[in-house]
C-alpha cells in the first residue's frame, strides 16, 4: 500500500475521531456556559450584598448623628423657654431652625438608604429565582456531558487503536505530515484529485480547486506523496480513477516526444 493511502486511512480514522470529540466538545461547551452564567449571579448577588452592608452602616450612623441633633435641639428648647431677651430668643431659634435643617438632610438621607436596601433584597430576590433554574441547568448540562463522554469512550479506544495500528507502519515524519497539515487545514488536510476534463487532462485539487499538472497526477498514481502546491494538502486519487492513470501515461509520453 503506497504511503498516500496509508496516510488517507490514518487521516480518515482521525476525522471519525474528532468528530466523536467535537460531540463532546459541544456538551462540555454548553455546561461550562451555564456554569459561567451561574458564576455571574453568584458574583452579582455577593456584589449587591457588600453594597447593602455598606449602606446598612452608613444608615447607623446618619441614625446616631440624627439623635445627636435632636439632644441640642432640646437643649435649644429648653434654653427658649428660660430666654430673657427678644434678641437671645431670636437668636436661639435660628440656631434651632439650623440644627433641624441638618436633622431633615439626615432624616431624608436616611429614607433614602432605606429604600436602596429594599430595592436590593427585591432585586436579590429577583436573581435568585433565576439562579435556582441555573442551577438546575448546570447539573443537568453537567449529566450530558458524562453521558456522552461514557457513550463515546468504548468508540472512542476502538478507533484509538486502529489508529495505532495504521500509524505503525507509517514514518513519524509522515504522521508529523499530516498532523501539522490537520492542524492548519482541518478536514482539507488530504483532497482527492479532481478530473476536470476527461479528454484533455485536466485535473484540480478539490480542495482549492488549483489546476494540476500532468506530473503531480503521475506521481500521485505512482503512489508517490504529493501535495498541491497551493493549499498544501495531501492529494490523492479514488480508486475509479486508476482509469486515468494509463491516460496520464500516454499523455506523458506523448510530453516527452
Ligand atoms: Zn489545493
Amino acid at each position: 500500500m503506497s504511503v498516500t493511502s496509508q496516510l488517507r486511512k490514518v487521516f480518515e480514522v482521525d476525522q471519525l475521531i474528532s468528530g466523536l470529540q467535537s460531540r463532546l466538545t459541544s456538551a462540555d461547551r454548553f455546561h461550562g456556559e451555564q456554569q459561567r452564567q451561574l458564576d455571574e449571579m453568584d458574583a452579582k448577588i455577593s456584589s449587591i450584598e457588600t453594597e447593602t452592608k455598606k449602606s446598612k452602616l452608613q444608615q447607623s450612623s446618619l441614625e446616631k448623628e440624627a439623635a445627636a441633633l435632636e439632644a441640642k435641639m432640646a437643649t435649644l428648647r429648653e434654653a427658649m423657654g428660660s430666654a430673657r431677651t427678644n434678641k437671645e430668643y431670636s437668636t436661639f431659634l435660628g440656631e434651632l431652625n439650623a440644627l433641624k435643617a441638618q436633622k431633615d438632610e439626615k432624616d431624608k438621607s436616611q429614607i433614602e438608604l432605606m429604600e436602596k436596601a429594599e430595592a436590593a433584597t427585591a432585586q436579590i430576590a429577583e436573581i435568585n429565582t433565576k439562579r435556582a433554574e441555573r442551577v438546575a441547568m448546570v447539573a443537568k448540562a453537567g449529566e450530558e456531558r458524562a453521558k456522552r463522554q461514557s457513550e463515546i469512550a468504548s468508540k472512542l479506544a476502538e478507533l484509538q487503536s486502529k489508529r495505532d495500528t495504521l500509524a505503525k507502519d507509517l514514518a513519524p515524519s509522515e504522521l508529523a505530515l499530516l498532523a501539522e497539515l490537520i492542524d492548519r487545514l482541518g478536514e482539507n488536510a488530504m483532497a482527492k484529485v479532481d478530473e476536470i476534463d476527461r479528454r484533455n487532462h485536466e485535473w484540480a485539487c478539490s480542495s482549492c480547486m488549483r489546476a494540476l499538472p500532468v506530473q503531480a497526477i503521475s506521481m500521485i498514481l505512482k503512489g508517490q506523496l504529493t501535495r498541491c502546491s497551493n493549499c498544501t494538502c495531501i492529494l490523492f486519487a479514488d480508486d475509479d480513477q486508476d482509469v486515468g492513470a494509463k491516460k496520464v501515461k500516454k499523455k506523458e509520453a506523448a510530453e516527452q516526444l
